[in-house]
C-alpha cells in the first residue's frame, strides 16, 4: 500500500494521531516542554527499559550516480572515491567487532555498477557470522533485488526521504535516478515485501521547515506501523552537517526544537526506535539519551576504509563522473572523502561509559535475534 496518496493529501486530511502530533510540535513554554520530556522519558523506560542500542556505520563505497546538492558524495564533486572489496569490508568490520559492535549499518552511495545487489549480498554474507544485526543504507531497489540481500543475512533497511516536500526535493536532486520522488517514497514497503524486518526512515533537517518535515514523517510512520506491522520501525532526524560541495542548510532547527521533536515522536509512537547519530554534539546526545533516543552510532567514520585505512590501493578521483588518477592536494590524506563531518568524536568505549553514568545499559548485540537463534 503506497504512502504517496496520503502524503499528497496531508494538508487536507489528517488522522487523529497526526493532528495530536501537530499540537505537540507547536511552540511550547518551558514548563510544557518539561512535561513533554517527563512523559517521553517514562514512555521510553516502559517500552525499552534502561537500554541504548549501539551501532556503527560501515561505509562500503562513496561512488554515486546522483547529484544531491547537500551531499559530499554527489557525482560531480571531484572527491577521492573508492569501493571496498569484500576482504577490505571484512577487515573494517573486524575492527568494529573488536570494539564491541555486533550491530552494523552498511552504507553506500547509489551506483548499481559498484554497489549492486550481488556485491551487497556478498558483503552481508561475509559479515553475517560475526554480527547479530546487519542493516543497509543504499540506493532504493526493487523488491526482487532485496531478496538475496535478506537471504544473505541482512535484517534492516534504512531509506531517508531527505525531504517530503516535492518541489524542494526536485530542487535538491538535480540529476540521477534519485529524482524519482515516488520510487524512493515507496522503497520502505518494497523492502518489507523483500523480507526486511527493521525499517528506518527519516528526513534531513535543514532542507525545509522542520515542522513540515515532522508532520510528513509522523504520517509516514503511522502508515508504516499499519502496513508493515511485523517490522520494527525506526526514525532518524539528521540535521545537515558541513560536507564537500559547501552546501549550507536552508532552514535551521535549534537544539530545543530537536528535543521537542524527539519527545513528540515518543509520545505519539511509544514503540518507535529513535536513532541519533554522531552528527550531533556529545553533550546534546547525552541529554537526548535519557529522554527518548533508543539507538546511537558511536566512533563513526563516514569515509569508506576510514576505520582501518582500507582501499587506498584503488583510490581514485572522479571529475564529473569520469575516473582520473588521484593527485593528492596539499595536506590531503590518502583516504576516500567522507560524506559529512561528524561532531561527536568520542570512542565507542567513551560513549558507553557516559551512558552507564546516566543509568543506561549500552546494548552492543541484538538480543531479540540472538535469543531466536537466528
Ligand atoms: S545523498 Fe546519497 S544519493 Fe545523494 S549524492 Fe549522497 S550518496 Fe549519492
Amino acid at each position: 500500500m503506497s504512502f504517496v496518496e496520503t502524503l499528497d493529501n496531508l494538508a487536507l486530511r489528517k488522522s487523529e494521531l497526526v493532528e495530536r502530533f501537530e499540537h505537540l510540535i507547536e511552540q511550547k513554554s518551558d514548563q510544557d516542554l518539561e512535561a513533554m520530556a517527563q512523559a517521553s522519558r517514562l514512555l521510553t523506560l516502559q517500552n525499552f527499559g534502561r537500554t541504548m542500542r549501539l551501532f556503527a556505520p560501515l561505509y562500503l563505497s562513496n561512488e554515486c550516480i546522483n547529484n544531491c546538492r547537500y551531499c559530499g558524495f554527489s557525482r560531480d564533486n571531484p572527491i577521492l572515491r573508492v569501493t571496498l572489496d569484500v576482504n577490505e569490508v571484512v577487515v573494517e568490520a573486524q575492527h568494529l567487532a573488536r570494539q564491541g559492535f555486533r550491530q552494523i549499518l552498511l552504507v553506500a552511495g547509489e551506483h548499481p555498477k559498484f554497489a549492486g545487489r550481488g556485491y551487497l549480498a556478498e558483503c552481508v554474507g561475509a559479515l553475517a557470522p560475526d554480527f547479530s544485526s546487519i542493516s543497509i543504507e543504499v540506493g532504493p531497489m526493487e523488491t526482487e533485488d532485496y531478496v538475496p540481500i535478506v537471504a544473505a543475512g541482512a535484517e534492516g533497511l534504512v531509506v531517508y526521504q531527505e525531504t517530503y516536500n516535492r518541489s524542494i526535493y526536485a530542487e535538491m536532486h538535480t540529476s540521477g535516478p534519485k529524482r524519482d520522488f515516488n520510487f524512493r517514497l515507496d522503497c520502505v514497503e518494497r523492502g518489507y515485501a523483500g523480507g526486511f524486518r527493521r525499517l528506518g526512515v527519516g528526513a534531513l533537517i535543514g532542507l525545509s521547515r522542520w515542522q513540515d518535515e515532522a508532520m510528513a514523517l509522523a504520517a509516514h510512520l503511522e502508515h508504516l506501523f499499519k502496513y508493515c506491522w511485523q517490522a520494527q520501525i525506526t526514525v532518524s532526524l539528521p540535521r545537515l552537517r558541513p560536507a564537500a560541495g559547501g552546501f549550507h542548510p536552508l532552514f535551521s532547527m535549534t537544539d530545543r526544537e530537536l528535543v521537542q521533536l524527539v519527545c513528540a515522536l515518543r509520545i505519539s509512537f511509544p514503540q518507535l526506535g529513535i536513532v541519533l547519530s554522531t552528527r550531533e554534539r556529545a553533550l546534546l546526545r547525552d541529554s537526548l539519551a535519557s529522554i527518548g533516543v533508543t539507538m546511537m552510532s558511536a566512533g563513526s567514520h563516514t569515509e569508506p576504509g576510514g576505520y582501518t585505512r582500507q582501499g587506498r590501493e584503488h583510490l581514485h578521483r572522479t571529475v564529473r563522473g569520469r575516473i582520473v588518477a588521484p593527485e593528492y592536494q596539499d595536506g590531503e590524506d590518502e583516504l576516500a572523502t567522507g560524506q559529512f563531518e561528524i561532531s561527536d568524536e568520542r570512542s565507542p568505549g567513551e560513549v558507553a561509559a557516559v551512558l552507564r553514568c546516566h543509568g543506561l545499559e549500552p546494548i552492543w548485540k541484538d538480543w531479540d535475534q540472538a535469543l531466536c537463534g537466528a
